[in-house]
């Protein structure tokens, strides 16, 4: 019976190691750290042995092939052992594809994973598929292969995950964007995290349809440089294409196979321009897949917003409290800064992954009256943003964010929280963080 072990316990791992249970394979699943209690549970009910806080070299380096949680870098000694010993490693999704015949709609990039690929799973809900949601969003991919029986699979899919991809292959694969975050697992080479990125394309075959942003330099930069024999579809929020989905007027306008759509920019459910560019992300996915025009046009205007991102909580004397907790880097937050009519009152801060906040300073001037700092170190954000605005100070808590924020608002102003950066300065996570936001807002 082949061997094979699980570096990594948690979602992604323990999904794995119950789909080479049920494959008939002997496995181990190993993790340096503590095993979460929900997890560990898991493994017993499937009766798969484990270890926590260390790794045993005898109980790994015999194993057949090795399934790497995409939490784990490629660099940690463990993993090095374990190529120089020949052992492949591959990622979760490499491992559980092998054993899933569906049709595959895998989303990458930057920015919008998540509300793109909530978006596809909407859409293809409706149309009334038999559609599971995966990835980094909810249970593992490799889990639900195991237990569940689907036609197509809508998988968020963040790059760690297609670090160890060989055969795996979408049929529909979508770059949402390019933008440097978690460079600091790319060796701080921009060109490592691009190439990472388009692991996604590269089994991409003539039948299979990749979906980007036509207006993202570092997209089309790459792009020019190799060659996809698929299904090209870009969009675009700066000029019409042959195929695509692109801006007219006041509409999204689908062309795609000699046929043309459009959908009125005003009834999208998801404001903001880089909603627009998920939508029309999420709606070719939709047309490729043969989705009927009314439904996706219902589909694209009835979605409902997505916890922590450009979330509206309350409005207290007329001024509204915005959750963005998971604008974790520079480009979302521009997003976010971009879509606002009103005066902002901006909570900003937390562990900083080497930004550079200048490409806001445009923003910041034309639309920012107060900020409110909110990190354990906020050190860079003053010295990006003082004097460019009236009123800055600093909190190290939601409560006292959220406080400070309020007494510099006025009514007709927005109080939004689009932090910039990561939580774990101050908050177990961005969900932590939005909910600790959202329960003060709620106190006030
Ligand atoms: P991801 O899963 O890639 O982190 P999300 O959909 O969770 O993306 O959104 C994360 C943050 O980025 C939120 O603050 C959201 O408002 C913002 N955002 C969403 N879509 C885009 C986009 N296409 N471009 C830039 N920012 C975006």
């Amino acid at each position: 019976m082949s061997r094979v072990v699980v570096l990594g316990g948690a979602e992604s791992g323990v999904g794995a190691a119950v789909l080479a249970k049920v494959k008939g394979f002997d496995v181990f699943l190993s993790d340096k750290g503590q095993i979460k209690e929900q997890y560990a549970q898991e493994l017993r009910k499937w009766d798969i042995p484990f270890e926590e806080g260390q790794h045993t070299e005898d109980l790994i380096l015999n194993a057949d092939e090795v399934v790497k949680s995409p939490g784990i870098p490629g660099t940690v000694p463990m993993v090095q052992k374990i190529r120089e010993k020949g052992i492949r490693v591959v990622s979760e999704i490499e491992f559980a594809s092998r054993y899933d015949s569906a049709k595959k709609i895998c989303i990458t990039g930057s920015n919008g994973k998540t509300t793109t690929t909530s978006l596809i799973y909407y859409l293809l809900q409706n149309a009334g598929l038999n559609v599971g949601l995966g990835g980094n969003i909810g249970k593992s991919y490799a889990y639900q292969v195991a237990t569940e029986h689907f036609d197509y699979y809508v998988l968020e899919i963040s790059s760690f995950q297609l670090d160890d991809i060989y055969d795996f292959r979408p049929d529909i694969a979508i770059i949402t964007n390019i933008t440097p975050d978690h460079l600091d697992r790319y060796d701080h080479k921009m060109e490592n995290y691009v190439a990472a990125k388009f692991n996604i394309t590269k089994n991409l075959t003539r039948d299979d349809c990749f979906i980007f942003d036509s207006d993202d330099e570092i997209t089309v930069g790459h792009l020019s440089k190799i060659v996809l024999r698929c299904k090209m579809l870009p969009f675009s929020q700066e000029k019409e294409l042959e195929q695509g989905a692109f801006l007219k007027d006041d509409r999204i306008v689908l062309r795609y196979d000699k046929q043309e759509t459009d959908v009125f920019l005003e009834e999208l459910a998801l404001g903001g321009k880089h909603n627009i560019y998920n939508s029309m992300a999420a709606a070719l996915a939709a047309k490729v897949t043969g989705i009927e025009n009314d439904v996706i046009r219902k589909s694209l205007s009835t979605f409902q917003p997505i916890e922590h991102r450009l979330e509206p909580v309350l409005s207290i004397k007329d001024v509204l409290y915005i959750n963005d907790s998971k604008a974790t880097n520079v480009d979302s937050a521009w997003y976010a800064l971009e879509c606002q009519k009103r005066p902002v009152v901006w909570i900003v801060g937390g562990t900083d992954k080497g930004n550079d906040y200048s490409v806001l300073n445009n923003l910041v001037r034309e639309k920012v009256k107060a900020i409110v700092c909110l990190g354990v170190d906020n050190s860079k954000i003053h010295a990006a943003f003082d004097g460019m605005v009236d009123k800055i100070t600093d909190a190290s808590s939601a409560k006292e964010a959220v406080e400070k924020a309020s007494a510099f608002a006025d009514a007709g102003d927005v109080v939004l929280l689009s932090p910039c950066c990561a939580s774990f300065d101050l908050f177990k996570n961005y969900e932590d963080r939005g909910e600790q936001f959202k329960a003060a807002v709620r106190s006030l």
